[in-house]
């Protein structure tokens, strides 16, 4: 296989080892499904007790707080499509103009249905602050959902403040945290939020399983209906393997998560002095407080999709815009929410450092952006 400088750490990442070991077991030999009776059930539905219990504790989550989806997109649509049909009193929701299309679109589809939704937008800097969100708030409001980190320019939100201005107004509040989860210490109950959705193959877990975390005590109405998985909260056989392999990556990120932010943020670093001292000029996007290792970068009088194709054929994998958004080419949503200048929107890249890359990598990087832009 060609010898690729993977960047694109925000899209998806490599599986961790460990985590890939732990999940053979359960398609080759303890295969059952969890739902039955039988003794043969037994290993895997303990194999599931077992990764609810260490996903909660990484999040500092209650067991029964964590609910199995297929990922990020589930787990959002389920919190915005749910809540919204779940108070005929309490109708609107709040959000923010920069989510994720698992968001939007979600909140697009329960317009369509009538129900009100308020588009917050961010600082020129991308954060939803809590005087943003003041000018929102009302208390016919059921949701109010904000990212915990922008999937294009990394900026971290005040999500405990906004959480604590939600429920001053008696409203719930959902924070995607696909981004975050695994990468930043997050402890639920400190931050206080209702609602938490994630994904395993941003933190080095296998692709199509995640998870939603519901507070207790906290109605949520199924999304997917069918058997009686989930404590009937969603339905569909258990993916046995997956949830394993989910667990073992996340607990693998959060032992190491001190470590690995180090790590990242010293590629980071070296990447950015490295492009100046190579007479680079770009602007990084998403202001002070980031992601460890997500840059979005705009490149002034450049084209953002030609350095992809560029950097591409040099075999270095980075993105424009939206990560699961290939195929669009206009101007990203996000960028356009931040106002960011027409010119350097279109010349903007999104390079994401994830733990597996080298300081080899990162002058692969440097050198190709080198060929582009000098
Ligand atoms: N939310 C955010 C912030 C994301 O970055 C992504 C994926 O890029 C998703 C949701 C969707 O997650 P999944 O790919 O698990 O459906």
């Amino acid at each position: 296989m060609r010898e690729y400088v993977y960047a694109d750490n925000a899209a998806t990442t490599k599986m961790d080892k460990n985590a890939y070991d732990a999940m053979a077991p359960y398609l080759l030999e303890e295969y059952g499904n969890a739902s039955q009776p039988y003794a043969f059930a037994r290993e895997p539905k303990k194999a599931i007790t077992d990764a609810r219990a260490v996903i909660a504790e990484c999040i500092g989550a209650l067991p029964e707080e964590i609910f199995f989806t297929s990922g990020g997109t589930e787990s959002d649509n389920w919190v915005v499509k749910s809540s919204a049909f779940a108070d005929q009193r309490k109708r609107l929701t709040i959000t923010s103009a920069f989510e994720h299309h698992a968001i939007l679109r979600s909140c697009a589809a329960i317009e369509r249905l009538g129900y009100p939704v308020a588009y917050m937008q961010p600082s020129v800097e991308g954060y939803i602050t809590p005087e943003i969100l003041g000018r929102h708030i009302t208390d016919d409001a059921r949701l109010i959902s904000v990212m915990y980190a922008n999937n294009e320019i990394g900026s971290i939100q005040p999500v405990r403040e906004l959480c604590k201005a939600a429920h001053a107004y008696g409203v719930l509040f959902h924070t995607d945290a696909v981004q975050a989860v695994g990468h930043l210490k997050i402890n639920v109950h400190d931050i206080g939020v209702d609602f938490l959705s994630a994904s395993a193959h941003k933190f080095n877990g296998p692709k199509g399983i995640g998870f939603l975390f519901i507070r207790k005590g906290v109605e949520l109405p199924s999304y997917v209906d069918g058997g009686r998985q989930e404590k009937a909260h969603r339905a569909g056989t258990e993916n046995v393997a997956a949830i394993v392999g989910m667990a073992a990556a996340l607990k693998a990120n959060c032992e190491m998560l001190e470590e690995n932010q180090r790590y990242i943020l010293n590629l980071e670093r070296r990447l950015m002095a490295r492009l100046d001292e190579t007479g680079i000029v770009c602007r990084r996007n998403g202001g002070s407080n980031v992601l460890p290792g997500l840059l979005g970068l705009s490149f002034p009088g450049q084209d953002g999709e030609a350095i992809l194709h560029r950097m591409d054929l040099m075999g270095i994998c980075i993105s424009t815009g939206s990560a699961c958004n290939g195929e669009e080419t206009s101007t990203s949503h996000v960028l356009r929410s931040i106002m960011l200048d027409e010119n350097l929107a279109k010349g903007t890249v999104r390079i994401s450092l994830g733990k597996y890359n080298t300081e080899v990598d990162v002058e692969r990087i440097v050198q190709g952006l080198k060929r582009i832009c000098c």
